[in-house]
């Protein structure tokens, strides 16, 4: 049992040997919604936060359908074949209200399962705001501290749950499929804005040759939109997860990536940044939880919001009270 001082003492020493069993307690553990697991889970973060950080974090999003599932099967187990320990998380917007995971119901990566040096693990449920992000940021410590050296962090393509995993990862790849121009068109550009990569999937058969010129097409578009990582150009590649051709290329261009990055500086500010605006949303995620948890504040909420509305208080002036009433139970 976790639970004693002790036992996190022999979790995080597992997890440091690189024990599969004490990975997936330990994420159970950061992933667990019930409060007395919480302290628990950071003292055996503190314990491992030291021994983090020693990977390249990969994230990976695209529509339903797009072959995210395919391309990480694929993509994940030529990392296997070169040496990498690769660890798969997830990140599912939806897992928030209805407590469902994109990885967990599939019986997809069969093969990725079966290898040795990789670790699945499906998205974990939200419980409170912010909550997805949360586990799935320290899982992804966790791993790196049982010697994963590759992060995979998929997530659907939706919006938010896509700025939430640039905001943890070093390389961020959108996904996409052959498409008449008019998608290209109505694609989001800040999407693509957030991404070093644009992975045309699918070019493998009679679709090979739509996938390059997709793939040339986006390159143009490229050129005028601002790049996610400064002194990198945001690449446009095509491949088969199927096939597995322009895998291998992927990872190259990766590489090519961490180097400049290093190089410039780029990777250790970007990773600096991340820390210290997740910790400012931590702040504020908690802040913001306690403020609506307060007793007074919602005894007197309903009757701020009918003044609001009747004309009868500014929304500022409301605010206010509110923040004296709050403020007022600590004295
Ligand atoms: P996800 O929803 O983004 O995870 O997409 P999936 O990985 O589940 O793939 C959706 C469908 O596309 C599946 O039926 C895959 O077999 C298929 N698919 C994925 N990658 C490729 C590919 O490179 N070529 C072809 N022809 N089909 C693919």
């Amino acid at each position: 049992k976790v639970g004693s001082s002790l036992s996190i003492e022999s979790l995080a020493s597992g997890i440091l040997a690189g024990e599969r069993s004490a990975l997936a307690r330990g994420i159970t553990l950061v992933e667990s919604n019930a409060g007395h697991h919480f302290k628990e889970a950071q003292a055996l973060l503190q314990k491992l936060l030291p021994h983090s950080g020693n990977s390249v974090r990969i994230g990976i999003t695209g529509v339903p359908g797009a072959g995210k599932s395919t391309i990480i099967e694929a993509f994940g187990s030529y990392l296997c074949g070169l040496g990498h320990k690769v660890a798969v998380l997830a990140v599912d917007p939806s897992s928030t209200v209805s407590g469902g995971s994109i990885l967990g119901d599939k019986t997809r990566m069969e093969n990725l399962s079966r290898e040795p040096n990789a670790f699945i693990r499906p998205s974990p449920s939200g419980g409170k705001l912010g909550g997805v992000h949360r586990k799935t940021r320290e899982s992804m410590l966790l791993c790196e501290a049982a010697g994963f050296d590759v992060i995979l962090v998929e997530t659907v393509g939706v919006g938010q749950s896509e700025t939430a995993v640039r905001g943890m990862v070093d390389f961020f790849m959108l996904l996409v499929l052959t498409g008449a121009g008019d998608e290209l068109q109505g694609m989001k550009k800040g999407i693509l804005e957030l991404a070093d990569a644009i992975v045309v999937n699918k070019a493998d058969g009679t679709n090979e040759h739509l996938a390059e010129q997709t793939r040339m097409e986006y390159k143009r578009i490229l050129h005028f939109l601002q790049a996610a990582t400064p002194g990198w150009n945001t690449r446009a590649l095509a491949c088969s997860a199927l096939t597995h051709k322009g895998i291998p290329e992927i990872w190259s261009v990766i590489g090519e990536f961490k180097e400049a990055a290093e190089l410039s500086g780029v990777f250790a500010e970007r990773r600096r940044s991340q820390m210290l605006d997740w910790f400012h949303t931590v702040i504020s995620d908690q802040l913001h939880y306690s403020f609506y948890q307060n007793e007074s504040v919602r005894q007197l909420l309903p009757a701020l919001e009918s003044d609001i509305l009747g004309g009868r208080k500014t929304a500022a002036s409301a605010a206010e009270q509110l923040f004296e009433v709050f403020y007022r139970r600590g004295e």
